[in-house]
């Protein structure tokens, strides 16, 4: 039986997905996450302790642990866990993308530059750091712009300035976050206070999903994103599949994302990239080496009913592929997180899901937990689900399920 290894940051949504997709597969898992638990002592063989953090030593460890009874794949669950897989990986000689692309492709201050040079379009960017003169920065830049930390993901930190005025308050609210996620440990360690201060590229927005198979891309879901994201804060709320732009802006699209796959020197397993669609062509915002965030993979199903999860491991353990996607138009709206505060109660959640076309909603924030908008939030309120017959009626239903939606929140204690 093949053995499995997940890597699983404590703060990821998708560690149901990924352990349900491996139960469907005949493999030994072994769950490996940065802190301990309490059931560790009771199954040694499949719940580890690993400084995720520290990629060389976690994969040092791993051979250790590992030396008697080898690992035959190993698998990032979220973003924070690419590099130390890709570190993992390339100590136990399993194919792998190379530990220096992925962390080229996990900072947005490596990622940048490397495309650029490569020939892929992306915005005009310049790097900076929060430590420099902000009043010099601002009259050196052109507007409008957008500001962004190079560590952070999720659209925190992202924010539009339109002048220079609002560009200098921008960069301040950036460093409170910046310095905020450091404490909280939410980004890499030795993550920095550089930023990017890049050109607003206008036009709409899509996502792509794919699987890089020995370099080549095959597309397993292009999203549009049918909100307008314009600013300041970037927000997202509704990703609907299969896109409705043309055939010829869709090969754009994903010709684009394999150019810079290849330009950052990715090759294998999963990528999720955002693009912008100015007049000049697919922009390339950001190409990550793992999945889709949040929940927001449930709205795909390929084959028979596998899902995106699935895949991923089977393309790692090199089992039969079938990345076929089920064809009815499907979508997620990450529900908005309406002002600052504390969760009470969602109501509304039964009159939601009653909604024709919608599948399910998933509320993933606690009662009591401390919710926060952009820029500065980085955790989902919850997910809505629907499928229908067209992309335009899976977002009425959407709409429809969030209007029922009525989202109880206290004030925010000072403590
Ligand atoms: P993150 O990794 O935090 O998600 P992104 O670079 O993807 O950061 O930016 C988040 C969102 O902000 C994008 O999805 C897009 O809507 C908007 N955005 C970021 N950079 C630009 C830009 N240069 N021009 C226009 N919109 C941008
Ligand atoms: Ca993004």
């Amino acid at each position: 039986m093949p053995r499995l290894l997940l890597l699983i940051p404590t703060t990821t949504y998708k560690t149901t997905d990924f352990v349900e997709a491996a139960r469907r597969l005949d493999v030994d898992v072994v769950i490996a996450s940065e802190k301990p638990s309490t059931l560790e002592r009771a199954l040694p063989n499949h719940l580890w302790t690993l400084d995720l953090g520290a990629p060389e030593a976690a994969a040092a460890d791993v051979a250790a642990r590992s030396a008697g009874r080898p690992i035959d794949a190993v698998v990032a669950v979220d973003e924070l866990t690419t590099v130390v897989a890709a570190a993992v990986a390339e100590r136990l000689g399993l194919r792998t993308n190379p530990v220096e692309a992925v962390r080229a492709s996990r900072s947005k201050a490596l990622q940048r530059p490397r495309l650029r040079d490569a020939g892929v379009r992306v915005p005009e960017f310049r790097l900076a750091s929060l430590d420099d003169d902000r009043d010099a920065l601002a009259a050196d830049t052109s507007y409008p712009c957008v500001v962004k930390p190079t560590s952070l993901s999720a659209s925190r930190g992202v924010i539009r300035a339109d002048d220079p005025i609002s560009f200098v308050a921008a960069v301040g609210r950036i460093d409170a976050i910046v310095e905020r996620a450091i404490e909280e440990e939410a980004v890499d360690r030795g993550a920095d206070r550089s930023i990017l201060i890049e050109r607003f590229v206008p036009g709409g927005e899509v996502a792509l999903e794919g699987l890089l198979i020995d370099g080549s891309l095959r597309v397993l879901a292009l999203f549009d994103k049918p909100d307008p994201l314009d600013g300041p804060f970037f927000e997202e709320t509704i990703y609907v599949t299969p896109s409705e732009l043309d055939e010829e802006l869709q090969r754009a699209i994903a010709d684009e994302v394999e150019a810079g796959c290849r330009a950052l020197g990715l090759a294998h397993g999963p990528i999720h990239a955002e693009l912008r669609l100015p007049p000049a062509g697919p922009t390339i915002l950001e190409i990550a080496a793992r999945t889709i965030g949040g929940l927001c993979a449930r709205t795909l199903r390929f084959g028979t009913g596998r899902s995106l999860e699935e895949l991923v491991l089977r393309h790692a353990l090199d089992l039969e592929l079938d990345l076929e996607r089920q064809p009815r138009p499907a979508g997620v709206m990450m529900i908005p997180i309406p002002r600052r505060g504390t969760l009470e109660r969602v109501g509304g959640v039964e009159e939601a899901e009653a909604v024709e076309g919608v599948e399910d909603v998933t509320i993933t924030a606690h009662r009591g937990q401390l919710l926060e908008p952009l820029p500065e939030g980085a955790r989902y309120l919850g997910f809505i689900f629907a499928r229908a017959e067209s992309p335009t009626a899976v977002c009425t239903a959407l709409r429809q399920a969030h209007a029922h939606l009525n989202i109880a929140m206290a004030e925010p204690s000072t403590q």
